[in-house]
């Protein structure tokens, strides 16, 4: 496939917002970026940084892409923060934190930040902001967690760093924080032209559908997330055996683990065990890069479910909008940004509400092909790559002009 231009994306969203990047990026020619976080397969951040980094380099912006290492003691800690961050009681012993700061000065020793900005994402890295005072960038730290309700303990601990840098970004206006810096917003997006997201034709979809073992003869309900209990995939279960009283149809949960996520083989075997004996609930144990298979699953589906107990943003929501399907979602994290109820799609707080939906949906195709229509135009307008590409540029900008209330461009 020819390598995609940023000038392509003048054909699928707004064609303003390939301008106003283009002038943008004038003004930033020469600066160079770094971005870190703590895994490349696996997850939404991972997910977004391979796509918007070749955009950069396109408009002539050099982007270096760090991963941090650490050992299990480190990502068990990890997981537990963004857990407990996510609101969840967690037990963080002193021996986690130790674990989490000689991680991130190992770390230190190994990565060199001679960048004009350093962008940190998640709280994983966030201690590299140690090595701040001998830098000469500006350093930003982009939350993509739901903060809303964290565990003050945790909070308390990680502010400790965040307030220390120039700028912070947050996925959601509910995620903001009391911070002495600056915070931005940002929606994470989707990139049209990514295999996970591009046009498929029918034959690419069963190909999937065959090697996945997926009869046609039903609706197909599914939800794609990692094998992580806030995905609440035993909650997806709970709704299909409501559903399965009334109407007949298959449900499909796919997904992968994430490296930097220790818990998902035993929350997949939790699952596993849950649905043994039922053959029209399929369990798909996804490969990394597995992004055709996502893609035609999502087309392939009737109706996409995100039934998660906390989200940060929820990009699988994004890509099912895009795919102009009918979404059924939890109202948590970013999810009510991206689905107006009964406009973009439905917002629901149980397995109950979830299965009343879909079965109301399941029987009234109109209202369905509408809530998709809407949510792929939403899509278009506020949630695809270009507009956070523009987004960071202005940001960027206005880090070299603190202090200023008028930037000329
Ligand atoms: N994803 C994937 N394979 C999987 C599970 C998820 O490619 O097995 C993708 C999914 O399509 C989406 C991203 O990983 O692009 C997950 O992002 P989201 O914001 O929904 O959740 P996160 O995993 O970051 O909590």
């Amino acid at each position: 496939m020819a390598k995609i231009k940023l000038s392509d994306y003048a054909k699928v969203a707004r064609p303003q917002n390939i301008d106003e990047i283009m002038l943008l990026a004038e003004r930033l020619q020469g600066k160079t970026i770094k971005m870190v976080n703590s895994t490349n397969t696996g997850g939404g951040v991972a997910e977004m940084l391979h796509r918007i980094i070749p955009l950069y380099n396109d408009l002539g912006l050099k982007v270096k892409w760090d991963v941090i290492k650490g050992n299990n003691a480190f990502f068990n800690t990890t997981k537990a923060f963004h857990n407990a961050l996510h609101g969840k009681k967690e037990e963080i012993t002193q021996a986690m934190l130790d674990a989490y700061v000689e991680t991130n000065e190992d770390n230190s020793k190994e990565l060199t930040f001679e960048e004009d900005y350093i962008v940190i994402h998640d709280p994983q890295p966030a201690a590299l902001i140690n090595l701040k005072d001998k830098t000469k960038g500006k350093w930003i730290w982009r939350c993509h967690i739901d903060t809303s309700h964290p565990d003050p303990r945790v909070w308390d601990f990680l502010n400790k760093y965040v307030s220390r840098y120039d700028a912070s970004i947050f996925s959601a206006p509910s995620f903001a924080k009391e911070l002495p810096i600056p915070q931005y917003l940002i929606y994470p997006s989707i990139d049209p032209f990514a295999d996970k997201n591009r046009e498929l034709s029918q034959s690419e979809i069963n190909d999937v559908l065959r090697k996945y073992q997926i009869p046609t003869d039903k609706p197909i309900i599914t939800q794609v997330s990692r094998f992580d209990y806030l995905k609440d995939p035993l909650g997806i279960f709970e709704t299909y055996k409501l559903v399965r009283k009334h109407v007949n149809c298959r449900f499909v949960y796919a997904g992968g683990t994430a490296s930097d996520d220790p818990e998902g083989t035993q929350v997949l075997h939790e699952l596993q065990e849950r649905a043994a004996n039922e053959p029209d609930f399929h369990i798909l144990l996804l490969p990394n890069f597995a992004d055709v298979a996502v893609n035609a699953l999502q087309r392939a589906s009737t109706i996409v479910m995100q039934k998660s107990l906390r989200e940060g943003f929820g990009l699988t929501v994004t890509e099912a909008l895009w795919k102009a399907k009918p979404v059924v979602a939890s109202a948590v994290g970013g999810i009510p940004l991206q689905v107006i109820p009964n406009f973009t799609g439905v917002l629901v707080h149980s397995a109950e509400g979830a299965a009343y939906q879909i079965r109301y949906l399941l029987n009234n195709p109109a209202v369905m092909k509408k809530l998709g229509e809407y949510g792929r135009e939403h899509v278009r307008e506020k949630f695809l790559m270009t507009r956070t590409l523009r987004n960071y540029l202005l940001l960027f900008l206005s880090l070299q002009h603190p202090g200023e209330g008028l930037i000329k461009l």
